[in-house]
């Protein structure tokens, strides 16, 4: 392939710049064309499409959010707009395109590969860990970890005033965030919208917390489930402990990349360009089971997305 671009686009993720830095620099070491474009499709559709080179890959390792910013544009789901946007890549000879980003930007991938030819490959970067065909997407791990900290803090105010505290996080339809919050972080309850979530019996073990001498509770709710203010006041007509809730709201999405994160967006990054060099094209990346897997980017909506019910289980056990 001679000429390659890569944007990020749907909710901005941690890891989204060490996968630009990956994918390009491998483009770069094999003599390749790099663009980038900005505010994902948007930016496609708006023209905003520049030559990268080393030094706009340079010192982004480490930083959070996207250097090349993220965008939502609707309107690419018309094919006279997507033609549009097409014609902006082929007039500069792009022939292959990384994405970054959810299962939106892999729809929107997929149609321009398949409508106007442009080699496409998608790298699942979203918190939410809610995309199928990958264990771990791009920003899960560190969203992960910058709960668990808001935890931490929660949890010594809660003690300490004997406080029930639910704490909203991000998943409007996967629970993975606070699923895996409660289990990291030792959390005394959680509703996921892939679950039932009776609020009596939620009440019913907080009571029963308090009359074995525990001072707070941490309740993790998942945002897919409802608002953890209007659930502390149902809460509270039916348990008397001091109730609060938390919203972390956007600090969830910021921060340095972990480790982990780098490391799964540097493999991704890199594998997108092997396969677009390769001639191949309309595939998602994922990491299952510890090894780098390519599916047909439809599997990211066509796909059965599961929430292990064995750790779902294991969070209630230990949360009781
Ligand atoms: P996140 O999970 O972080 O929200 P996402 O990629 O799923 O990420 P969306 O807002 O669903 O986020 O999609 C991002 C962009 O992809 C949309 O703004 C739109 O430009 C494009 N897109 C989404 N769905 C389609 C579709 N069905 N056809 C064409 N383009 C689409």
């Amino acid at each position: 392939i001679k000429s390659i671009a890569i944007l990020t686009s749907g909710g901005d993720a941690p890891g989204m710049n060490p996968a630009i830095r990956a994918a390009g620099k491998v483009a770069l070491s094999k003599g390749i064309d790099l663009y980038g474009i900005k505010r994902g499709y948007l930016g496609m559709l708006n023209d905003e499409i520049f030559r990268m080179d080393g030094r706009d890959l340079s010192g982004i390792i480490d930083r959070g959010g996207t250097t090349l910013l993220t965008a939502r544009c609707p309107e690419f789901k018309d094919p006279k707009i997507r033609a549009i946007a097409a014609e902006n890549l082929k007039k500069r000879g792009i022939e292959g395109l990384v994405v970054i980003g959810g299962d939106g930007s892999f729809h929107g991938a997929d149609l321009l590969f398949k409508e106007h030819g442009i080699k496409v490959v998608g790298i699942p970067g979203t918190i939410d860990n809610d995309i199928i065909g990958t264990d771990y997407t791009i920003g899960f791990d560190t969203c992960l970890n910058t709960i668990l900290d808001a935890i931490t803090k929660i949890r010594d105010t809660a003690t300490s005033h004997e406080r029930t505290i639910l704490v909203e996080v991000m998943g409007r339809d996967a629970g993975d965030l606070a699923l895996y919050a409660t289990l990291a972080g030792g959390g005394d309850g959680l509703m996921i919208p892939e679950q039932e979530n009776p609020i009596d019996v939620l009440a019913y073990q907080i009571a029963q917390r308090r009359k074995n001498g525990k001072l707070h509770d941490i309740v993790l709710v998942a945002e897919g489930v409802g608002s953890a203010i209007e659930i502390a006041e149902e809460l509270k007509k039916k348990v008397h402990t001091d109730i609060r809730p938390v919203v972390l709201a956007h600090i969830q999405r910021g921060g340095n990349p972990s480790g982990f994160d780098r490391i799964l967006a540097t493999k991704m990054g890199a594998k997108a360009v092997e396969i677009l060099d390769a001639g191949k094209s309309g595939v998602m990346i994922g990491m299952e089971g510890n090894k780098l897997v390519t599916h047909p980017i439809s599997h990211a909506w066509e796909g059965e997305r599961r929430l292990s019910q064995e750790d779902y289980d294991l969070a209630l056990t230990l949360s009781k």
